[in-house]
């Protein structure tokens, strides 16, 4: 059993214009989540009694949207400098003297709660913390394009965020920093004042968003998780003299009967991805009592699914779909099947599978009264 956190508030630094990463880096998206929703999250999640986000002035709308459906949280204007906004946030977020603030980057999106609990229980015999990590690699200074002295890396550590103080103290400190100094960060403010500041573990996935090929490799370490649906469908045959399945046309002395084109193909794979997701199912989206819907290409449906998974910062891994009739035969066309859903879902052709079978006459596909389809989507999403 861990012991329940104490009370705490936290100030989200989103203030930078980030031009190192590409600009705006905490409202690109990480994971199918803007930057900055993931570590006012793990805040909240956390326990964050009052969170103030500082954002760059006029960002207000974007802040909203990227926060949409959180609670807990307020918004502050930015300063001129990083020191500038946190000051402003701390200002905004008020509070017990004694109340421990986390102050934290949103550029560093992958926070845990255990860095959170490390920093906080850090508080108990220090005036402030936080994470770091151990310098692995041998340190060179460059100078020019060659290598000059090398820098000992003994003792060195890798200062992440967010960092603990009390909010007296990181006041009190910020009061006492020499005007027109730049701080490179809180810890450094507090420490100066003469305040021990102590190490605690930090978290490699903690790492900073600064180049555009951080967000790579954050998407890498982002948990995710593998995840299946199944569909199914089936339609009745009618008069009429083609059948589309899996999005393909073939002549037939039949048609498929139903609100859009009938596609079974599709619309078992469509519900398939829905149901991986847990989103619902292809009526729960597209009503078949909507007009909108008469006589449409089923290949919508797919791609609206597919849509869903992607603003979710999901991805397809394969689908696989058994057609079950008598006739027509499916064979001659499966290949064009497998290169039509490929293209409608960006999957390399070996991801998507399109099988048939009947039922050696028996049952409702077996008489030829209708046609049925099963499909299987493996996906895998965001933890
Ligand atoms: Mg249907």
């Amino acid at each position: 059993m861990t012991s329940p956190l104490p009370a705490f508030a936290a100030v989200v630094v989103a203030a930078g214009s980030g031009s190192r990463a590409g600009g705006g880096k905490q409202w690109r998206l990480l994971g199918g989540r803007p930057v900055l929703r993931w570590s006012v999250q793990a805040l909240l999640e956390a326990g964050a009694e009052d969170l103030v986000v500082v954002i760059p002035a006029g960002a207000e709308a974007g802040a909203g949207e990227a926060l949409a459906g959180l609670t807990g949280w307020r918004i502050a204007a930015g300063g001129a400098t990083r020191a500038d906004s946190v000051r402003s946030g701390l200002e905004a977020l008020g509070g017990p003297p004694a109340r421990p603030v986390l102050i934290h980057d949103a550029a560093r999106p992958l926070l845990t709660p255990p860095v959170i609990r490390r920093v906080l229980e850090a508080l108990s015999d220090a005036e402030g913390a936080l994470p770091a990590l151990p310098v692995a690699d041998s340190l060179r200074r460059g100078d020019d394009g060659l290598m000059a002295d090398p820098v000992e890396r003994e003792g060195l550590w890798r200062a992440q965020t967010p960092q603990a103080f009390r909010h007296a103290t990181i006041t009190a400190a910020y009061a006492a920093w020499p005007a027109g100094e730049a701080a490179t960060d809180e810890a450094t403010v507090v420490q100066r004042a003469g305040g021990r500041v102590r190490l605690v573990d930090g978290d490699p996935r903690l790492m900073k968003l600064t180049f555009p090929e951080d967000f790579a490799m954050a998407e890498a370490l982002i948990p995710r998780q593998t995840r299946v649906g199944q569909g199914f469908d089936a339609h009745r045959w009618g008069p009429g003299s083609s059948v589309w399945l899996c999005g393909v046309e073939i002549a037939h002395d039949q048609t498929l009967i139903g609100h859009s084109d009938a596609d079974a193909g599709l619309h078992a794979l469509t519900d398939a991805i829905l149901g991986a997701m847990g989103d619902g199912d292809i009526g729960d989206h597209f009503p078949p009592t909507d007009p909108q819907w008469k006589g449409a290409s089923s290949d919508r449906f797919l791609v609206h699914a597919v849509e869903r998974l992607h603003a979710r910062g999901g991805r397809l891994v394969n689908v696989d779909v058994t057609l079950i009739c008598e006739r027509p035969k499916v064979k001659p066309h499966r290949q064009a099947m497998r290169e039509r859903l490929a293209g409608l879902l960006s999957l390399p052709l070996d991801a998507v599978s399109v099988k048939a079978t009947t039922t050696e006459a028996m049952g409702f596909t077996g008489r030829g009264e209708g046609l049925a389809a099963q499909a299987v989507a493996t996906i895998d999403l965001p933890a």
